[in-house]
């Protein structure tokens, strides 16, 4: 577990070492509290598309303590009403056949753009 944190990408941006892969992208931070950090996805599928992380390094959901989970639905309905979406998309993927692409928990939380907007 050790080597696979020290290694995790998220648990670097969660140490504040990085806020990306790619440091010359910026990449910002929504939210923080001692259990969950949230910050913009790197490639996002819309605008708004955020990640919800819980500061726990572990693979799947099921690798997460539910103490360190509590916070993750209060947040996401926030960065929802942040963005103003009506209609939105909450994702996790677990394990890389589930098309997980970063070892560390995380929820995505993609905002569909409404459809009035830049009409008129
Ligand atoms: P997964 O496929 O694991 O559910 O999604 C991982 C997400 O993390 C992808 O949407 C990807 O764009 C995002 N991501 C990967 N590396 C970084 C990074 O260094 N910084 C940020 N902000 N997002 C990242
Ligand atoms: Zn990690």
């Amino acid at each position: 577990m050790a080597s696979k944190m020290a290694s995790c990408i998220f648990c670097k941006i969660i140490k504040g070492k990085l806020m990306s892969s790619r440091p010359k992208i910026p990449c910002f931070k929504l939210f923080e509290n001692e259990k969950t950090l949230a910050f913009l996805d790197i490639n996002p599928l819309s605008q708004g598309h955020a990640l919800v992380v819980p500061k726990f390094h572990g693979e799947k959901l099921t690798d997460i303590p539910d103490d360190h989970l509590t916070d993750i639905l209060p947040i996401t309905k926030r960065l929802v009403k942040a963005t103003g979406a009506v209609e939105y998309n909450i994702l996790q993927n677990n394990g890389k056949g589930a098309h997980q692409e970063v070892g560390h928990v995380h929820f995505h939380m993609i905002p569909k753009p409404n459809p009035q907007e830049g009409l008129g």
